[in-house]
């Protein structure tokens, strides 16, 4: 059967899913309440919700579930189907993105033959994501300076607001302060493998990284009989992984539909409602920074025009915004980058796992917007020296922060006490994180786009539109003849 939806641009698939994800989500959120579950005989739905039927069974001192009505048992059912293909969506994101990195790398380094050209891409890379993420925060400060959100919250919403969410940032500041006894030494020493094996099955990116890295360029140097192989096998292996990233983004518009979803029916609104200046000056910035800042960065630099660049990596930008982490979208933003925006496999490969896990905009400024937002609610002054601090640690908080969801407001601990804001404004924001968790991604991920863009442009590995759309266009030779 044909579907109806059948021909539709993967991005206005993934489009069409987040949209009804959000409407089912609304009527979710407003018409089943906690009342509609005690009509159906469940006192205590979070608790079911969370554990399933184990829950069910014991809080049943008979073990079992006969008691409940068939709507809350068919309600139940379709929670939990939803969850489950949120998460085997990601799961298949993350099973892409070890291998992804590491034979994309080696094979690209391997026939690069130019090791003086890898340290231009890195060193342009880093430039410009420490450069964005500067401006980034300086953005971030602006507007909540300009806006003033804290000065909105009175002291009791913020008691309030604070007590409802008390624990969950207790854990937050101690795994923060957990992190911060690390010299900076030992931070870039973390980056090494001692075992390279472990570096895979663990999933650390910058550690796959050098393990991609290094495999490339001892295969450079080898003699050309000895290496060929072994880049053949590399090279054939990133097809592979290629095609499952093909294969698991067909399921991507049904996802998104799963995981918008259930981020809206969990939406606390009142809470969303008292912090709604500070999430609108947070996501103000946002949006100054993706469609101000790195078009203009785009135009200055390279022949990437608005609509191009837009077009070509929207579904890396929506996939980031339903999933709030960078990490579980790389493999789709490298998708993008290649074959949609025409940046080669060699500048890809490189520059998108490293931004993916050190280049956070979006968080760096979210960490800006915050840090005022709380001293203002504490009716502390910041001074220029002040928030010039706030512009350096936020710039190396953001790189320290992991590339999966929730761990920016962690970073922001460090940040709070580098300028002596008090930690508990952290419950405060803690009820609406996870919304401003999957704009500030969406920024993170659009800005690794642009970097990659800048850097093929200024090493003359980017095609031009015409001819991505020639291989977009290009029939799929999936069976070569005589195979
Ligand atoms: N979720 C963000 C990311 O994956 C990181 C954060 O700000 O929490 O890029």
């Amino acid at each position: 059967m044909r579907r109806p939806w059948h021909g539709l641009a993967l991005h206005w698939q993934i489009l069409l899913g987040l949209v009804l994800g959000v409407v089912v989500g609304l009527i979710i959120n407003t018409m089943w309440t906690a009342d509609t579950w005690r009509s159906l005989g469940v006192n205590d739905p979070a608790t079911l919700l969370a554990g399933g039927a184990k829950a069910v069974q014991s809080m049943q001192p008979g073990g079992s579930n006969e008691y409940l009505d068939t709507t809350a048992k068919l309600a139940i059912f379709f929670h939990d189907l939803n969850v489950f293909i949120g998460k085997l969506f990601m799961t298949g994101l993350k099973f892409i993105a070890v291998p992804i990195v590491l034979f994309s790398l080696a094979a690209g380094v391997a026939s690069l033959n130019d090791t003086a050209k890898l340290g231009r891409i890195g060193g342009k890379s880093i430039l410009l994501y420490l450069t964005t993420t500067a401006i980034a925060i300086t953005i971030g400060l602006l507007t909540a300076n300009i806006i003033a959100p804290g000065k909105s919250i009175p002291e009791d919403k913020r008691i309030e607001l604070a007590a409802q969410q008390q624990e969950l940032a207790e854990s937050k500041v101690d795994a923060a302060q957990a992190q911060q006894l690390r010299s900076t030494w030992d931070i870039i020493l973390d980056i090494f493998p001692s075992n390279p094996f472990k570096a895979l099955s663990s999933g650390n990116t910058l550690q796959v990284v050098v393990v991609g890295l290094l495999i490339g360029v001892a295969l450079s140097l080898m003699p050309k009989e000895q290496a060929e192989p072994v880049v053949d096998f590399f090279e054939g292996m990133t097809q592979v992984v290629i095609k499952i990233v093909e294969i698991i983004l067909k399921i991507a518009p049904y996802a998104v539909f799963a995981l918008i979803l259930k981020v809206v029916v969990d939406l606390g609104a009142d809470v969303l409602m008292s912090l709604i200046w500070y999430s609108l000056t947070v996501v103000l910035g946002l949006a100054v920074m993706m469609f101000f800042i790195y078009p203009a960065i785009l135009k200055m630099l390279s022949p990437v025009g608005y609509r191009r660049f837009f077009r070509a990596i929207s579904p890396a930008q929506l996939l980031a915004f339903s999933s709030a982490s960078s990490g579980a979208t790389m493999p789709v933003t490298m998708e993008c980058v290649e074959k949609r925006l025409g940046v080669s496999e060699d500048v890809t490969s490189f520059v998108i796992p490293v931004g993916a896990t050190i280049n956070m905009d979006g968080t760096a400024l979210y960490q800006g917007v915050a840090a005022v937002f709380i001293a203002q609610m504490y009716g502390i002054d910041l001074t220029i020296a002040n928030q010039l601090t706030i512009v350096l640690t936020a710039t190396l908080a953001s790189i320290g922060t992991a590339a999966v969801p929730g761990v920016g407001i962690v970073m922001l601990v460090i940040v709070l006490e580098a300028v002596h804001i008090p930690l508990s404004g952290i419950a405060v924001i803690l009820g609406v994180d996870r919304i401003l968790d999957m704009c500030r991604t969406s920024c993170n991920v659009t800005g690794d786009c642009m970097v990659a863009a800048v850097v093929a442009a200024s090493e003359n590995e980017l095609l031009t539109e015409d001819e991505v759309q020639q291989l977009l266009d290009a029939p799929l030779d999936e069976h070569p003849p005589g195979t």
